[in-house]
């Protein structure tokens, strides 16, 4: 097979090629091209031209547009499960999970692309205003483009072009190198529902492709979700553009003496080593008051030895490997580094070619690299604190702001870490990594700007346009 990708509904091969890596056993799973500078503008302007064709469809021919995606994507869930667990090493039921999320999504945009209203405006309230009749409607951007990262290659392209497609934008996707095969599928398969030129997309390097993407006057948003340094270079070129960022997570979980250990140990396993940690709202910071440290860390060791690492295709796994071979090893200099300065292993700690095994350690301070930014990888760091005001303090002593969940049986301190923890969302009795596909979310400080969620998406992608009659 060779992937490829599409332009006003043609096919585009290109010249130069890249291959994607399977990151289990290095096989080369397909190759993409490499879209060049002509290409880039080749695919802004289809979008440009079919920026007519869409706004002509009724909101009930978009949503059975999006319906019939959503079959559509329904009759190939193994296909694009199994390519998202071929190009990412995501274990299989992970895989087939986050295509049932998909499916959700895209049911939720068709919706929503049924709700977009304007409002009527009182208008003669204000002076001048009498005799004028005003409301509002709200219209499409023009084209937004959606970038993505490589660890939810087909939900989080969702996240982007169905929104976007439901307010009646064209879309232009440009997906993670390491895994663009399955968002490139979804892609496909929403172009075939949609008049030529509405959905566009484009593979190869992410600076040539952004750079045009992120400056061009013909496309008016830039929805975005990657790394903080890639999220900052986006912000500072789009200048004026629309833009949502979002960005990495260094999430705390805090477990207080009140908690349901058992509870806890469960949903924080999930959570620091769902997809070997490669989530940006994975339980990266664990906080746990000391009078029930060696209990809750006990447990945590023995739930994290029962995990079977291995291959990412057998239904049996629970780790497989991470995205590649650099990334494992900055998972194992970030742990050797954290030992260096007096952290303890409990279990795991251990690499082998792209895996890295599912790793409890104690003794961590705030100090250290592993907890400073974002590890991405399957490591559980447990940070000692006396008292809840130290753990919202250390919950908060970081650039990042996304998700956070706290373990209490007591309503008092439940609602002194929800009203004091900074983060754009709070769990409580429920581990950071939680999401559902229609709920607000978005991180504050360095984790972005702008919320997600097919709602919240949608009304991003829209504009305001006031519309008055003089009625004299
Ligand atoms: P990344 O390296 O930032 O890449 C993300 C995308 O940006 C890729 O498609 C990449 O293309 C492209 N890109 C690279 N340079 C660019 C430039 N100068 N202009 C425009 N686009 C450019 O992120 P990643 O390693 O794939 O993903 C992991 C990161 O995503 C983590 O930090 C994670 O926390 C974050 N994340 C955040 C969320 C959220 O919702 N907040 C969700 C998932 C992941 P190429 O790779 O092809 O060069």
């Amino acid at each position: 097979m060779k992937m490829e990708m599409m332009i006003n509904s043609q096919k585009i091969t290109g010249n130069e090629r890249m291959e994607v890596l399977n990151p289990y056993d290095n096989t080369v799973v397909d190759t993409i091209p490499l879209a060049d500078q002509k290409t880039v503008y080749d695919a802004i302007k289809s979008a440009k031209n079919a920026r007519q064709d869409i706004n002509k469809l009724t909101s009930r021919q978009v949503y059975y547009s999006l319906h019939d995606a959503c079959e559509q994507l329904r009759q190939n869930r193994k296909k694009i499960a199994r390519t998202i667990t071929q190009e990412t090493g995501k274990p299989i039921n992970a895989s087939y999970y986050e295509l049932d999320r998909s499916i959700e999504t895209l049911i939720f945009a068709a919706e929503e692309s049924k709700r977009i209203y304007g409002e009527n405006v009182p208008i003669d309230a204000g002076l001048g205003g009498q005799d004028v009749m005003a409301f509002t409607k709200k219209i499409p951007l023009g084209t937004v483009a959606a970038i993505t990262p490589f660890n939810y290659p087909v939900n989080l392209a969702i996240h982007k072009l169905a929104p976007a497609l439901a307010a009646k934008n064209t879309v232009i996707l440009k997906p993670s190198s390491q895994a663009p095969l399955s968002g490139l599928m979804l892609a496909h398969i929403l172009a075939e529902h949609f008049p030529h030129g509405v959905v566009n997309t484009l593979t190869g390097t992410g600076k040539i492709i952004g750079d045009i993407l992120v400056t061009h006057d013909d496309v008016n948003k830039i929805s975005f979700t990657g790394s903080v340094p890639v999220g900052r270079q986006i912000a500072k070129n789009a200048c004026m553009k629309k833009v949502t960022l979002e960005l990495g997570g260094n999430d705390p979980t805090i477990v207080l003496e009140s908690a349901d250990i058992d509870k806890a140990v469960e949903e924080v396993a999930n959570g620091a080593y769902l997809f070997s940690g490669q989530v940006c709202m994975g339980v990266k910071r664990i906080i746990v008051e000391s009078k029930i440290i060696d209990e809750f860390t006990d447990k945590l060791v023995k739930k994290t030895n029962k995990l079977k690492v291995g291959n990412p295709m057998d239904k049996n796994t629970d780790i497989g490997p991470l995205i590649n071979h650099e990334a494992a090893e900055k998972v194992n200099r970030l742990v050797e580094d954290a030992k260096a300065n007096g952290a303890t292993v409990e279990a795991g700690g251990k690499m082998e070619a792209n895996f890295y095994w599912p790793t409890v350690i104690s003794r961590v301070n705030e100090e250290m690299e592993l907890v400073k930014n974002e590890t991405f990888g399957p490591v559980a760091p447990i940070i000692e604190v006396h008292d809840i005001d130290e753990a919202i303090r250390m919950a908060n002593n970081t650039p990042y702001g996304l998700n956070a969940g706290v373990f209490t049986e007591n309503i008092h301190e439940a609602l002194k870490c929800v009203n004091m923890i900074e983060s754009g969302s709070v769990f409580v009795n429920k581990a950071s990594t939680f999401r559902t596909d229609n709920m607000p979310f978005g991180g504050f400080k360095n984790s972005g700007t702008g919320k997600e969620g097919i709602k919240y998406a949608v009304e991003d992608m829209t504009r305001t346009k006031l519309i008055g009659f003089n009625l004299n």
